[in-house]
């Protein structure tokens, strides 16, 4: 068993800086993923009617269910008049505290309308923290000026960084939103090496959340968490570097990342990984078939590209053609980027028109992009997969990588069907 780390720094690789028009979804979607996370949670947006029926059409209304996020409508305004909207924030907020006694955090979410900029969301949140006993009331922005999707979660869990207290023990902090079902797999698999105290962040309930110090090393689970992790490390934790959980290998080194700092034995090492890991290799060698050999163009979407394009080069034998990625944090996907074909295009930003240019051009098996350039690009006769789908399946770990190939490789088992 080999575990990769970066032979060849990222600033070796040919990288096309785009400023252009771009088409992605703003931060508010992170709430979607967020509210299902942190149970006692609720995400008050503070926007216009253009969020709320974002977040509706999104995530779907609970008619049943009372959901646990909402949108406080601003409407225009002047700023004579945010008095008025503050007052009517703080009456928002006191209605739906009083309504649901079991709302532990709330967040105030901003927004990019002119009229909530003008709102100053750290005052509103200092301001209602401390009238309500046992609600830590925070804010954070998900506008979509300047963001992509993904950095909602970022805003959202670096707000959570001053919040927790100072924990001097040694600890491991694994970082970014999981579905429950594989936080707990890699618990149990972090047991098993010995790790003894594991936290994450975010925690399930409010009052889990995890205290954090010079004993903390933490594992970043998603590549879109830079703040976050800049917060983290100002509270004195350690960042392991390592590639994503995504497949047999980046799953092996991300808990070898772990395994090395604290003192693991190799051996035992190897012994507990080897069976997830055969489970994790078997299930993409049946996938592998129908996609080595194709090839594949990520658009800039969730931040997931670099990571993923290395799990299906390296792992399933894909041909990349470009991997597009809003930013790139160097440091953070050093890993990931060392282990692509040498030479492969990467683009950080977009420039759309001149993107789809070079995606028909190059005719791809398989183009990753989001939802409103999937439509035209089907109707071109080009296969696609929708990013956002990939943030919100389980995808990481040895037991999803079955699942995550199969992601990619639907898309073009359909349009063989449709060509018969
Ligand atoms: S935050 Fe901005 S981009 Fe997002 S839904 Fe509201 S108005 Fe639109």
């Amino acid at each position: 068993m080999t575990v990769a780390t970066a032979s060849r720094t990222a600033d070796a690789l040919p990288i096309l800086r785009e400023r252009g028009q771009r088409e992605v979804f703003c931060g508010l979607t992170g709430i979607i993923w967020l509210h299902r996370k942190v149970q006692d949670a609720f995400f008050l947006v503070v926007g216009s009617r253009t969020c709320a029926h974002l977040l509706q059409s999104a995530a779907g209304v609970m008619i049943f269910a009372e959901p646990r996020f909402g949108t406080a409508i601003i409407e225009e305004r002047d700023l004579a008049g945010l008095a008025d909207a503050n007052e009517e924030l703080d009456k928002v907020v006191r209605q739906l505290l009083a309504r649901r006694p079991e709302i532990k955090l709330l967040f105030l979410v901003g927004s990019c309308p002119s009229e909530v900029i003008k709102l100053d969301l750290g005052r509103a949140a200092q301001r209602l923290n401390g009238s309500y006993p046992g609600v830590k009331i925070l804010n954070y922005s998900g506008s979509g000026i300047e963001t992509t999707f993904t950095q909602g979660e970022d805003a959202c869990l670096a707000a959570l960084v001053p919040e927790m207290h100072e924990e001097p023990a040694e600890q491991l902090l694994v970082v970014g939103a999981l579905p429950d079902v594989v936080e707990d797999q890699f618990r149990r698999l972090f047991a098993e090496l010995g790790i003894a105290r594991v936290e994450t962040l975010p925690p399930r309930r409010a009052k889990d959340l995890p205290g954090i110090g010079p004993g903390t090393r933490f594992l970043l689970a998603q590549p879109f968490l830079g703040d976050t992790a800049r917060a983290l490390e100002t509270r004195g934790a350690v960042h392991l570097p390592a590639m994503f959980p995504f497949g047999a290998e980046g799953t092996t080194a991300w808990l070898h990342a772990a395994a090395q700092a604290f003192g693991i034995d190799e051996m035992h090492f190897r012994a507990v990984v080897a069976p997830g890991r055969e489970r994790a290799k078997r299930a993409l060698a049946h996938h592998a078939e129908r996609l080595a050999g194709k090839s594949i163009f990520f658009m800039p979407d969730s931040q997931l590209e670099i990571p993923l394009a290395r799990f299906l080069s390296a792992e399933l034998g894909m041909k990349i053609i470009e991997v597009g990625t809003p930013y790139l944090h160097r440091s953070h996907l050093a890993d990931d980027l060392a282990a692509l074909p040498a030479g492969v295009q990467i683009s950080e930003g977009q420039d759309v028109d001149k993107q789809l240019d070079r995606v028909r051009a190059a005719r791809p098996d398989l183009t990753v992009c989001g939802l409103g350039l999937a439509n035209p690009l089907e109707r071109e006769g080009l296969s696609t997969k929708w990013a956002i789908e990939l943030v919100f399946s389980p995808v990481h770990g040895f037991e999803q990588a079955g699942d995550l190939a199969e992601l990619f490789a639907r898309p073009l088992v359909r349009r063989d069907k449709l060509m018969v």
